[in-house]
């Protein structure tokens, strides 16, 4: 990983070399008995790859001279940062990654009372096409990988020199359209020999894929599950999120109620406002009235402006109104904090590359 000026990528394309955390345990030890290591330095490698490092200059036991080996015969996720980018206040930090030759990421690192949260792309670019979004501006470019993900867990972790105790996907992408690699991601940033960041300190968020809201509740996993919302009328919520002409707000509380049912945990609900769009008195009511009686808690998002887009964020005193009406409803509300406005880190600012 270097701090670079530019994207000019100059690594060799490695498109014919497995991932290292795609080889098998069998053929890693046919690799090192074939070269002559002794055994032990295969189970250091293995150690390595059970604490889900995945780049080899992290691996300092290892000889330089077997390092390069590995990075000839393997591929190893070398997440670069193109440019690094840091709030006035200095509490959110935001990195533009370049994962190959062709893809490029964001990922913001913001530092709370609480501890450092890392906001994870799951993909470069995006297929939902939400209208109030930046990162879906330049169409879709990939899934990531599980290891992709992890590693930009480790760039932020170093770069500010501090432990990872939050992670949000929340980044570029839908996580549930790249479900495999999400739920690997999960595991292995849960997993105590891993990042061993408790569960319920992983939220991820979905616009709303109804199969995988089921299919995440049958996982048995303690995750958290936040559902994009953003109206509670399926005319205006198909205004904002195209995935919304697939699945119907029916569709989706019945896969939200099942989510609850089946998991005893509580659900997320973000609601980013848009003046006269979906801030209005009655948008408030139809909203609470829709989630009357679930376990579960609106996150109202100030939504930011975002170039080309004809929304306008609703100012401060509407958002108060919105949250008041909520609340005297008896539904469970907080208004985000919205952090790195001055830097495009905030919701619907990530974008998949410099140039869009
Ligand atoms: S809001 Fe999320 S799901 Fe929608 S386009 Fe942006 S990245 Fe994709």
């Amino acid at each position: 990983m270097t701090k670079a000026g530019s994207d000019i990528d100059t690594r060799p394309s490695g498109a014919k070399r497995p991932y290292i955390d795609r080889v098998s345990a069998k053929e890693l030890d046919d690799w090192f008995a074939k070269r002559g290591y002794p055994a032990y330095r295969r189970r250091q490698l293995a150690s390595w790859l059970e604490r889900q490092v995945t780049e080899t200059r992290h691996m300092t036991d290892l000889p330089l001279a077997l390092r390069t080996e590995l990075e000839a015969d393997f591929r190893f996720d070398h997440l670069e940062i193109l440019r690094r980018q840091e709030s006035a206040d200095g509490e959110t930090v935001k990195y533009l990654v370049a994962l190959d030759e062709r893809h490029q990421v964001e990922t913001v690192s913001l530092r709370y009372r609480h501890g450092h949260s890392v906001c994870v792309s799951s993909q470069s670019g995006c297929r939902m096409g939400c209208t109030f979004c930046a990162s879906s501006r330049r169409g879709f470019g990939r899934d990531l990988r599980a290891a992709e993900m992890l590693a930009q867990l480790r760039l932020a972790a170093e770069d500010r020199g501090e432990r990872v105790s939050h992670v949000v996907l929340m980044g570029i992408g839908e996580p549930f359209d790249n479900y495999e690699e999400t739920l690997d991601f999960i595991r292995r940033a849960n997993a105590p020999e891993g990042f061993g960041i408790g569960a319920r300190h992983i939220t991820v968020s979905t616009v709303g894929l109804v199969p995988e809201i089921r299919r995440f509740a049958n996982e048995g996993l303690a995750a958290n599950l936040a559902v994009s919302l953003h109206a509670a009328d399926d005319t205006v919520r198909r205004r904002l999120l195209p995935v919304a002409r697939r699945y119907s707000l029916d569709e989706l509380m019945a896969a939200c109620r099942y989510y609850l049912t089946k998991t005893s945990r509580r659900l997320s609900y973000e609601y980013a406002l848009f003046q006269n769009v979906n801030d209005q008195p009655a948008a408030a009511d139809e909203l609470a009235s829709l989630l009357r009686g679930q376990r579960c808690h609106v996150n109202l998002i100030p939504a930011n402006p975002v170039p080309g887009s004809d929304l306008t964020p609703s100012d401060p005193k509407r958002i108060e109104r919105f949250r008041q009406r909520l609340e005297e409803r008896h539904i469970t509300v907080t208004v985000r904090r919205s952090l790195g406005g001055d830097i495009e880190a905030a919701c619907g600012q990530l974008r998949r590359d410099a140039g869009s």
